[in-house]
């Protein structure tokens, strides 16, 4: 596809296939767009009347924009996104039909929700589901091959109101901070800011393979991971991909995927390889976190679509390939009101200071006594392969302030009134200016997985696969606990810079071992984090299990953002999920070991010593071949047994009936028994020929493009 930005200029295509408020400002009575307004701001439920007009209005947009069908677009626990089409046609009776799409319609639908993982909350019997428009996101089109459609983010949730997907509790979160924040900035005599909300702009990284390749390999299709293979002779290690020319077949990919996220207005804006071969990044501007979930699994959706388009394959998967980094998802994180001000902006007044480190010290106190929980929201199966093996952060959470923002920590948490730093600035809050922080120094640590970056935080520790609606919602939660605690305290203290002064020294004096400042990659961290008691699960199984211990369960109670049934449900899904991934795995690896590696194995060891008889019968040296028949067919035996021995324990895996008892027996047998396998076949990889090999290898996957 040829795409002319002089034809048609990037401002008239931006945007033009999203409802966005610029487009409801002009297509709506400015009534019901100032209701819309009130609606998103969280002042005010929607009226009937209004999303009758806005309804009208949307239909309007989209049938002119080619529009045959709208769908209520939500998250279900599967991490993708789902959508059930309906066309916008009413018969008249007479053989004609009107276009039509009511205010109830764009408010209100109900999907057959049986087939969706509910994790006990909803029999299937009991289907009925509804799905409910989030006003904070926009409605957008998606256009493809198959047509045009309309697509109007939503909630999910039960007839009885329980939430079944990643939004409701993400929405529920950002109104437990906002309502926790606020009463915070009120009580330090904040009296214009109406509302806080989460910002996010999230960074994903993904591979992008040749399709033929990829559709030689059962194991990317089905489980979107290599089960199999072995590095060839380069692998990163040059780090000449990172930041390098872009392929032109790359370029033109990007180029689209630019494209195509600009018309939905997702405001893509950074795209560069990143460290592994064939591994690249696209960033996009941040906005509000619901907008930017959502843009979020636009962007995952469309990176494969795209890809396909030009003879690729998109992986997002977290470690396809072994050997190589894996994936992740930088979740850049801050806190804003509806009137401009960015919470983690020092600023450069003594009350915005204040302010500042007051907030800074909420994240530390809430990263420390939410770590598990922090942990667990990027508890998956697939990054279980990055956490803490050596390239993404660790599984330890710990937070990154740099040198000197730590110094003003630290020198207010020991308590000196006067105390000065190496800037010779008095720490006084709310009396004297922090000495300017310099940006590009917090921004120096590349290792942590929280690491303050001069206005914002970044989390890091997210898997490219996720959805980033639950890491945020349980952030959210965290600091709006935290948030809660120091309202209480400040609502009552009669002297407010005292107060502030106190708090933080308190919090952070008490919190400040989360704080890290030096390199998380390396294996003095991890006996340091030890020696100051952080926790470091290292698998997802045991990092789950913290959403079902009274204390998460009360957290997510108190904030309405999870029942406690919720939150167990959840707890079952996720176990479930990670059963089902590594059972997909082991089915795979079964299959590919017996079906066509052991065959290509073994049938080239009989080669070979045919080929040896034959040298040895006309006298010639037939050693070589002998050696390496014997060799292959050793090897071939050892995969034989280490199969059979998958398939004994993932029998057993599959007969465990109870939940966290089988994501054990997965992860602690299942697991092992399946890099067993593949160690016999990654070795058979380098010693039989390439011709007879039944699979493209890394050689090809991650250098060819
Ligand atoms: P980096 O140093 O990591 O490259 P950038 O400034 O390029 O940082 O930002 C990376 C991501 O962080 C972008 O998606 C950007 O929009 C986002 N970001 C910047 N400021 C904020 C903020 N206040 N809140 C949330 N995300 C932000
Ligand atoms: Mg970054």
């Amino acid at each position: 596809m040829s795409i002319d930005f002089v034809q048609s200029p990037l401002t008239e295509i931006y945007g033009s296939n999203c409802f966005s408020n610029a487009v409801m400002r002009e297509k709506l009575p400015k009534s019901v767009y100032k209701e819309i307004l009130a609606v998103q701001a969280g002042e005010k439920e929607l009226t009937l009347e209004a999303a009758e007009v806005v309804a009208s209005a949307m239909r309007e947009w989209a049938v002119n924009k080619g529009a045959t069908h709208y769908t209520h677009w939500f998250h279900p626990l599967t991490g993708l996104t789902a959508e059930k089409h309906d066309s916008f046609i009413s018969p008249m009776g007479d053989g004609s039909v009107i276009l039509e799409f009511s205010g109830k319609e764009l408010i209100k639908g109900e999907p057959d929700a049986s087939s969706f993982p509910s994790g006990g909350l909803r029999a299937t019997f009991e289907a009925r589901g509804y799905t409910a428009w989030d006003v904070t996101s926009p409605a957008f089109l998606k256009q493809d091959k198959t047509g045009v459609t309309l697509c109007i983010p939503t909630a999910f949730i039960s007839y009885y109101g329980q939430a079944l997907d990643k939004k409701t509790p993400l929405l529920r979160a950002m109104e437990a901070l906002n309502k926790q924040a606020l009463r915070v900035l009120r009580a330090i005599g904040n009296r214009s800011s109406k509302r806080v909300f989460t910002t996010v702009g999230p960074e994903q990284e993904y591979f992008l393979i040749d399709k033929a390749f990829y559709d030689k390999r059962p194991d990317l299709i089905l489980t979107g991971r290599t089960v199999f293979g072995s590095m060839p002779a380069k692998g990163q290690e040059m780090e000449d991909h990172y930041f390098g020319a872009i392929k032109e077949r790359v370029a033109d990919f990007m180029r689209e995927l630019n494209y195509e996220l600009w018309k939905v207005g997702v405001a893509a804006k950074t795209q560069h390889n990143e460290v592994a071969p064939n591994q690249f990044e696209i960033a996009p501007i941040f906005t509000n976190t619901t907008a930017a979930v959502d843009a979020n699994q636009i962007v995952m959706e469309t990176i494969r679509s795209v890809a396909r388009r030009h003879g690729l394959e998109g992986l997002l998967h977290d470690k396809p390939f072994a050997g190589v980094n894996g994936s992740g998802k930088h979740n850049n994180w801050s806190m804003a009101t509806d009137d401009g001000i960015n919470l983690f902006d020092p600023g450069d007044d003594p009350a915005s200071n204040a302010r500042f480190l007051l907030f800074a010290a909420a994240i530390v106190e809430a990263v420390d006594r939410y770590a598990l929980l922090i942990r667990s929201s990027v508890a998956t199966s697939g990054n279980d392969h990055r956490l803490g093996a050596n390239e993404a952060p660790p599984a330890i959470v710990s937070i990154f302030f740099g040198g000197p923002l730590t110094e003003i920590f630290e020198n207010i948490a020991e308590g000196k009134d006067n105390a000065k730093t190496k800037g010779g600035a008095k720490i006084e809050l709310g009396v004297t200016s922090l000495p300017k922080l310099p940006k590009d120094v917090s921004d120096r640590n590349r290792t942590s997985p929280f690491a303050f970056t001069g206005n914002k935080f970044e989390f890091r520790m997210v898997g490219s696969s996720q959805s980033i609606a639950t890491p945020n919602t349980y952030l959210n939660t965290a600091v709006a606990q935290v948030l809660s605690e120091f309202a209480d305290k400040l609502e009552k203290a009669p002297k407010k810079n005292e107060a502030i002064q106190e708090l933080i020294k308190e919090s952070y004096a008490k919190h400040k071992r989360v704080v890290f400042n030096g390199n998380g990659y390396s294996d003095e961290w991890v006996h340091e984090a030890e020696r100051r008691n952080l926790p470091n699960v290292k698998n997802a199984v045991d990092a789950l299990s913290v959403l079902v211990t009274n204390e998460i369960l009360d957290l997510f109670d108190r904030h309405k953002v999870f029942t406690k049934e919720e939150s167990e449900s959840r707890y079952h899904i996720y176990l479930e999920k990670y059963a089902k991934q590594i059972n997909i795995e082991a089915g795979v690896t079964i299959d590919m070991a017996r079906r066509a590696i052991f065959p290509a194995a073994a049938g080239y060891a009989a080669k070979l010593a045919g080929e040896a008889g034959a040298l040895a019968a006309i006298g010639a040296k037939s050693a070589p071949e002998e050696i390496r028949a014997k060799k292959i067919a050793d090897l071939a035996g050892e995969l034989f047994d280490e199969t059979a021995k998958l398939e004994n324990v993932l029998g057993e895996a599959q007969k465990t009936e109870d939940i966290p008892a089988q994501a054990k027996v997965y992860f602690q047998k299942v697991r092992p028994a399946m890099d067993a396998v593949r160690t016999a076949a990654d070795q058979l990889e380098k010693l039989v020929a390439k011709s007879a090999w039944p699979y493209p290898g890394y050689e090809d996957m991650l250098f060819v493009l």
